[in-house]
């Protein structure tokens, strides 16, 4: 496998994320799924892992909780088009239920096992802020579990000088029962991501 010092490309990195054995997430999942986006983005969302849709398009973000960020980006008037779109772990880790495969979350090892590959995407693109989305994402960038509740909303430092945005991940909206609960809930990620968007006007 390439050594992080000859991976300076996002085509060299899909390349060597697709041999990656690092743990055995690889085994079950159909393919990774690398981030995708602008090279230079000055936003990256980063999510958890992909879900079933992901796993089968190789695309990350693209089904319901793909939907639900999308709607949210559009009204905190940020152009997903013009970010670095990513998960903190590329296979996707599932439970066989008959036909179905249900959501496994990522363990601290895979968490830690996949963030090289998390560190070497942010090293090449380099974004002026990085918006964790949900507490496995949070886990990774901040290498130790953190509380997503007693971060949102706010610029972070991470220990290396990267800026953090900490908020939930959207799959989280689409296990609420209730409407108006929803929409709060819906509210509040936008105004999470209107910071971001501010903090990036800021720094432009
Ligand atoms: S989940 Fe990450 S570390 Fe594990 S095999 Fe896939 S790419 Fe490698």
């Amino acid at each position: 496998m390439a050594t992080p010092t000859t991976i300076t490309t996002l085509a060299a990195l899909r390349e060597a994320e697709a041999a990656c054995t690092r743990c055995p997430l690889f085994r079950k999942a159909t393919q990774v799924v690398p981030g995708e986006g602008k090279t230079k983005a000055r936003l990256m969302l980063v999510g958890e892992q992909p879900g079933n849709d992901e796993d089968l398009t190789g695309r990350p973000f693209v089904g319901p909780a793909g939907r639900v960020l999308d709607r949210a980006l559009e009204e905190a008037g940020i152009d997903r088009a013009e970010a670095f779109v990513t998960n903190a772990v590329k296979h996707f880790k599932f439970e066989p239920r008959g036909k179905r495969r249900l959501h496994q979350r990522p363990d601290a090892y895979e968490i830690e096992r996949c963030r090289w590959w998390l560190d070497l995407e942010r090293e090449i693109v380099k974004p002026a802020l990085v918006v964790a989305l949900g507490a496995t994402a949070a886990r990774s960038l901040f290498g130790r579990t953190v509380t997503v509740s007693g971060l949102r909303g706010e610029v972070r430092t991470l220990a290396d000088g990267g800026r953090v945005l900490v908020t939930i991940h959207p799959s989280f909206l689409l296990r609420i029962e209730d409407e108006r609960a929803k929409a709060a809930e819906f509210g509040r990620l936008v105004e999470d991501l209107k910071v971001g968007a501010r903090f990036l006007k800021r720094a432009a």
